[in-house]
């Protein structure tokens, strides 16, 4: 009955033993994670990241009922450390609250939070795959590069070696993702302007490329836009190949443009690089054979695999309503073959595939691994990055699209604790990733070099990208593309973001900071850095008590009868009870009384009625040790 979930504590005296004791109680931190004890308490203790078993699981939000529930202590009691501890007014046990609101509440009482993750899968039928099974399948790529450098050019160019399709050029493109037939093999581009599609799917954690294209004009070299796509691809972890563009042109100069791209670490073979370069013309479409070549060549050594047979699962590209068709959507299979009359289910989006068609609107029935469609049928327009699956039942999809709808409602209104996208919140990372933005290059030099001069041991600063000008929606984009958990800052340094960027900024919940001084930038930044180290918690001793005596209270649990032996005995305390100088429960000091008053402290040479959240099996001759954690600032 140690572990009793529903925090009823049984009548009588309870069968304890000590070995499910330590299991229970001994590994758990505190606050930041107080380290094992073994034997007499040492005075002061240096506190530690600790594995512990007091864990509370959680998705995006959790109700104080469960949260209660988890933590094995009263729905109402939790509600009132809300309203009162935390200022949310009027929480009660059906009041959802956030990831952080929920760690604050579970650090009161020594709990760990896990995120986990709705978990989509459980609602999926299993499917029994064997490895070799997989077939290889198309590799994805985006053209990447900078405006004018020749992307549509290329792609066209691309295109018109279809064998698909005869009389190439006059192809009618209704979406932007399309697979090439080819005589070296199919190839899938995703066919966007610019980054937007590669950062917007990929701000919402999908990554939907296996290849970046950069294409870079051979006679105009390495620009902004480049150095972007560059960084977009690199923090991603997608491979790239370079196309030295119009080198047809009688200014074209590869040599140059390859010089440049080396300080970027892309570095061809030729030069003792890995990355591959191409020397093409889109306009008299010379080096194009050599282009897919290389990108075969790429995708080899990807090795990209998928099952064909097997339901459906992808990616939505991006969709719209349509005011005749409904809602439609651009997908990308990733696993298996979609079908016309599938079940779908997309986030809080479901329904049966009614119409399936690639990008010259010719109708699909199959759409195998790698290969985009668009399709008709759904309940209504699922986000861009969005994950779909093929079920098979519609009552299932149903039952997974209403489960992610009260998800998203939940998350929406959960309780929160401080500002939302807090720049200065405290949390685990240890790695800040920057983007940096300036009126002029010197600028930018001068701020990226100050701000990687700040990486410690234990907080490195990335400048993950930068660039003249203002922020854009690319900038945030990318900044809100970072992996779960790391934390990104947009810095502006006499630039701002414009409309659009900043609107993104709110909605995506990136930090962005200006500054016009150089000075306030590292000042920020390393408290920035300060606020992410795990503080240090100090324990320092209060008092101690010898337990006279036990009784056990119905409905409440047990009561320890006490002498207060050194110092005080201090309510909502931590403690811990010691026998035979080993420790047998940690916990809080959870009621105080003298007599039948309820106390706040009880002084060395006073009697006092105690109890200790969680435990309930003090005896008699045990010592109860009252100590407080000390919170300390951690230094860089
Ligand atoms: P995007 O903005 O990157 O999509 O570039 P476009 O494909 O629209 O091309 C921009 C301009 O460059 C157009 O006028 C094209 O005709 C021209 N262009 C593209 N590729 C080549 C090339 O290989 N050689 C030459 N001479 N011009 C090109
Ligand atoms: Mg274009």
């Amino acid at each position: 009955p140690v572990g009793d979930k529903k925090g009823k504590k049984s009548k009588g005296k309870r069968v304890v033993q000590s070995g499910d004791l330590y299991d229970k109680f001994s590994g758990r931190g505190g606050r930041g994670g107080r380290q094992k004890t073994k034997g007499p308490a040492q005075q002061t203790q240096i506190t530690q990241a600790a594995e512990h078993k007091r864990v509370v699981k959680m998705e995006d939000t959790i109700l104080v009922g469960e949260l209660a529930h988890q933590m094995g202590v009263k729905g109402g009691e939790i509600a009132m450390k809300l309203m009162f501890d935390l200022g949310i007014k009027g929480a009660n046990i059906n009041t959802a609250i956030d990831f952080d609101t929920a760690m604050l509440v579970a650090e009161m009482y020594s709990f760990r939070i896990e995120q986990v993750g709705f978990d989509i899968t459980k609602y999926l039928p299993q499917l029994e795959l064997a490895e070799d099974a997989k077939k290889s399948r198309p590799p994805v790529v985006t053209v990447m590069g900078h405006v004018d450098h020749g992307k549509t050019s290329l792609l066209d160019a691309i295109r018109s070696e279809s064998v698909a399709v005869g009389e190439a050029g006059g192809i009618t493109q209704h979406i932007g993702a399309y697979t090439v037939a080819l005589e070296s093999g199919d190839i899938t581009f995703l066919d966007t302007p610019g980054h937007e599609a590669f950062t917007a799917l990929r701000a919402r954690g999908a990554v939907a490329t296996d290849i970046t294209v950069l294409v870079v004009a051979a006679d105009d070299g390495v620009m902004p836009q480049t150095v972007e796509a560059i960084n977009h691809s690199k923090d991603a972890g997608v491979p790239l190949i370079v196309a030295v563009n119009k080198c047809d042109k009688e200014n074209a100069n590869p040599d140059r443009v390859k010089q440049a791209l080396s300080q970027y670490d892309l570095i061809p073979e030729a030069w003792g690089g890995t990355t591959l370069f191409t020397e093409v013309s889109a306009l008299t479409k010379t080096g194009i054979d050599t282009l897919l070549d290389a990108i075969h060549l790429q995708a080899e050594l990807l090795e990209l695999r998928a099952h064909y047979d097997r339901p459906a699962e992808g990616l939505v590209i991006e969709s719209k309503l349509d005011v005749g068709r409904g809602p439609v959507a651009t997908v990308l299979v990733q696993e298996g073959t979609l079908k016309t009359g599938d079940t779908v289910v997309v986030g809080e989006h479901y329904g049966r595939v009614r119409t399936m068609t690639n990008e010259r609107n010719d109708a699909v029935s199959g759409a195998t691994p790698a290969m985009p469609v668009e399709i008709t049928g759904l309940s209504g327009v699922p986000v861009s990055g969005e994950k779909f699956y093929v079920v098979e039942a519609e009552k299932n999809a149903k039952e997974i699209a209403s489960h992610v709808a009260a998800q998203v409602r939940q998350a929406e209104m959960a309780q929160r604790v401080g500002p939302s996208g807090d720049l200065f919140g405290t949390s685990d990372l240890k790695q800040l990733k920057i983007i940096v933005k300036a009126d002029v290059q010197g600028s930018v030099e001068a701020v990226v070099g100050s701000l990687t001069k700040l990486s410690t041991e234990a907080v490195e600063v990335r400048v993950i990208h930068s660039g003249v000008g203002a922020i854009t929606e690319s900038d945030i984009n990318l900044a809100a593309s970072s992996e779960e958990g790391v934390r990104v800052v947009v810095i502006g340094f006499n630039t701002k973001p414009d409309n659009r960027a900043s609107n993104l900024a709110d909605q995506l919940n990136v930090s962005v900071l200006t500054e016009a001084i150089i000075y306030d930038i590292v000042d920020k930044i390393t408290g920035l850095m300060t606020g992410m180290l795990e503080p240090i918690y100090v324990e320092q001793p209060l008092g101690k008590a010898e337990v006279r005596a036990t009784f056990n209270v119905p409905r409440f649990g047990q009561i320890a009868g006490c002498m207060v032996s050194d110092g005080k005995i201090v309510r909502n305390e931590q403690c811990r009870v010691l026998r035979n100088g080993e420790v047998v429960a940690e916990g809080t000091i959870n009621s105080l009384r003298r007599f039948e008053e309820n106390v706040p402290e009880v002084k060395n040479g006073f009697e006092c009625g105690l109890s200790v959240s969680g435990f309930d099996g003090i005896e008699i001759g045990d010592i109860v040790e009252c100590f407080t954690l000390k919170e300390e600032r951690a230094t860089l």
